[in-house]
């Protein structure tokens, strides 16, 4: 596993930038979400929520925030941007679309 600092293959340190900027808002807007459910799962009446309408919002929520965090810690440790299955570069367009993404386009068709 690659330890460098440097940007993934098509990605300039601009765009690198960006990225980081985008995962760090998604990772805010997610908790700041999770917190509001978590608010109106102890209200009565759940906020006008049902029980199990809350608990998949808070799951999609959660998932976004690890997602978020765990391409933050690649970007840290140097491993963002290439794939977790075959360890090749991500296409920087796929990165654009998914900030999150840990794997590239034909490993994600694997389970
Ligand atoms: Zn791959």
């Amino acid at each position: 596993m690659s330890t460098t600092l440097r940007p993934p293959a098509g990605v300039d340190a601009a765009a690198m930038g960006l990225l980081r900027d985008m995962l760090e808002e998604n990772f805010a807007v997610h908790t700041a979400q999770l917190t509001e459910l978590t608010v109106y799962g102890r209200m009565p009446g759940h906020g006008g929520y049902g029980p199990l309408t809350l608990d998949e919002w808070a799951a999609h929520h959660r998932r976004e925030i690890a997602d978020s965090a765990d391409a933050l810690r690649r970007m840290a440790d140097g491993t963002y941007g290439l794939c977790r299955i075959c360890h090749r570069a991500i296409p920087a367009g796929l990165l654009r679309a998914v900030p999150h993404a840990e794997r590239c386009v034909p490993c994600r068709r694997l389970p």
